[in-house]
């Protein structure tokens, strides 16, 4: 048995940790930064080349499952993998973190529906954390944006009012709160990414009275088996097996 396991989340990381060595792993990450935090055991780097490329790599691997770890924005994988292991009669497994669901929060089905928003609430200064391939719908605003992100967007597609914060998470209450409040936020910009690592935002919004703009997950492939956990996950690998 030989399972990909595709990462570029702390809880790719974190099965990884559960599984190697006592099962055959290879992680993969996309590669989108220079500096990945990477999981234990062996490690791809780099697009497959589409449906076609994973397709081919999965059979030169000898690969016998996936995991699909990724992070539930990444959509295109997911449906690639589900794609190619429903052709290929792998066996598939999601791993999606459960999604966010704070009280009050406007939920919108895209980035676009939420630059539309900030618009027509007439926000002036919002804080985006949409990463960094989500900052363009927001270019044309007037509004004033502290956008934090991992790797800095390409410089021509953000609005022309605004603050880059490099960083990486985890963040805490306090910490949010005090940026929150030191740069004057009317609005939270986020995508529904779930998790703990970077939760604490919306709690300090809310317990600041500021709203939230929370664009909703790209759905999963119709029929894939999707787990929550790291332990459900790793459960499932197990069961492989028998
Ligand atoms: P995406 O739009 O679904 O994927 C675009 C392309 O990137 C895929 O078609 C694939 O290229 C390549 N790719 C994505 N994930 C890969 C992986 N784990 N291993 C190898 N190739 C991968 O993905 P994305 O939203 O750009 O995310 C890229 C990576 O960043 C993922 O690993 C994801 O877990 C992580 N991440 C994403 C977000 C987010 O908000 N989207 C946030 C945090 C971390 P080919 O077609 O050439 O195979």
């Amino acid at each position: 048995m030989r399972i990909l396991l595709l990462g570029g989340t702390g809880e790719a990381r974190a099965l990884a940790t559960e599984l190697h060595p006592d099962y055959d792993i290879v992680s993969s990450l996309a590669g989108r930064v220079p500096d990945p935090a990477l999981p234990v055991g062996p490690v791809r780097i780099g697009g497959f080349g589409g449906v076609a490329g994973l397709r081919q790599w999965l059979g030169d691997n000898d690969i016998t499952a996936v995991v699909d770890a990724t992070h539930p924005f990444a959509s295109t994988m997911t449906a690639h993998a589900a794609q190619v292991c429903a052709e290929l009669g792998l066996p598939h497994l999601v791993l999606s973190r459960p999604a966010w669901d704070p009280a009050g929060a406007i939920r919108v089905g895209s980035d676009i529906e939420a630059a539309q928003v900030v618009a027509d609430q007439h926000y002036s200064r919002v804080f985006l954390t949409t990463g960094r391939s989500g900052v363009r719908p927001f270019m044309s605003s007037h509004a004033w944006f502290l956008i934090r992100v991992v790797t800095p967007p390409d410089t021509d597609l953000m609005p022309c009012n605004h603050e880059v914060l490099l960083s990486r998470g985890p963040y805490g209450y306090a910490d949010e709160c005090a940026l929150l409040r030191d740069n004057r936020i009317d609005v939270l910009v986020t995508k529904n990414s779930g998790g703990e690592l970077t939760e604490a935002k919306l709690k300090a919004a809310t317990d600041c009275g500021i709203s939230i703009v929370m664009i909703d997950r790209p759905p999963l492939p119709a029929g894939v088996m999707a787990v929550g956990t790291v332990d459900e996950a790793a459960a499932w690998v197990a069961g492989l097996e028998s």
